[in-house]
């Protein structure tokens, strides 16, 4: 089975309320290949929420306690993304996961590029939270866009 962000299967779970629709992700859906999963709803949080970047490190260090992740205005919701990776490595364990497909720079799921936490859209190399938790776990994360180049060999 496939593991894949929710929001690359065209629900409308991104912070403000949009989707990030990929074709091939919804179609593995629909052949019962893949589950979606969202972190941070799984961690407690609703849509539409705040924008949240990882600070001061990327998503290891926030595991690690060596780093945050605060949200826009300045709340600190490290734990709940925690929670959210905690919750999403059951679920990949649950579902016997091979791969995960998860959205690139999310805080949660990008598992090459994430923001660098100065809200200006700047991207540094790292994992968000739940895609360092996985990955510590063994498993293979990798973004959509990596999805795309590698199609045929993981299907
Ligand atoms: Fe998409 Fe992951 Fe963000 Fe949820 S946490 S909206 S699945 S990128």
């Amino acid at each position: 089975m496939i593991l894949v962000s929710s929001c690359l299967a065209g629900l409308k779970v991104r912070y403000n309320g949009t989707h990030s629709l990929d074709h091939k992700i919804s179609k593995l859906i629909k052949e019962h290949k893949a589950i979606p999963v969202c972190p941070e709803l799984l961690g407690g949080f609703s849509t539409p929420r705040e924008p949240a970047e990882i600070i001061g490190g990327n998503g290891e260090d926030v595991l690690d306690g060596k780093a945050k992740v605060i949200e826009k205005s300045g709340k600190d919701v490290t734990e709940l993304y925690i929670k959210g990776a905690y919750i999403t490595l059951e679920r990949a364990k649950e579902v016997n996961a091979t791969v995960v497909v998860f959205k690139e720079y999310s805080p949660s799921c990008g598992s090459s590029m994430i923001y660098n936490g100065e809200f200006i859209g700047e991207k540094i190399a790292g994992n968000g939270v739940t895609s360092a938790l996985l990955k510590r776990n063994g498993l293979r994360v990798i973004s959509e866009e990596q999805f795309a180049d590698s199609f045929d060999g993981i299907i």
